[in-house]
């Protein structure tokens, strides 16, 4: 059996993060290398590897991820703005495989990405 990924570490608690947000489907957390002053992970505790695994079983977790995005967002008083990001497979550039949302906030983030 695969190892388990960073992320469900993080869910099992067994290594430490930034813990801002936890309900019965999802988990948020600082991410451990911002690329905004604001820089959070929303994740399901389900396992799902990435966007591209989910399936319409998944409506109800992917519907929540982006509904704790938001509320992190109002929480953590993001009133000008913010982005959500999901990467998704090595085109996508994800390199963690447990599917997650970023929510990048607190300066002007510019577009398009690269
Ligand atoms: P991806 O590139 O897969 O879309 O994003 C993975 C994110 O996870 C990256 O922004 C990276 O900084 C973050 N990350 C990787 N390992 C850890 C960790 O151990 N703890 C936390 N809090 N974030 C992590």
């Amino acid at each position: 059996m695969a190892g388990k990924t960073i992320f469900k570490r993080i869910i099992d608690r067994e290594i430490p993060a930034t813990i801002i947000y936890e309900d019965d489907l999802c988990l948020a957390f600082k991410d451990v290398n911002p690329q905004a002053p604001t820089h959070v992970l929303v994740i399901p505790k389900k396992e799902i590897p990435s966007l591209a695994d989910s399936t319409e079983a998944d409506e109800a977790v992917l519907g929540r991820l982006l509904s704790v995005a938001r509320k992190v967002a109002v929480d953590l008083g993001l009133t000008n703005g913010y982005r959500t990001v999901i990467n998704c497979g090595r085109d996508g550039g994800q390199s963690v495989d447990h599917l997650h949302v970023h929510l990048l906030g607190g300066r002007a983030l510019a577009w398009p990405p690269g």
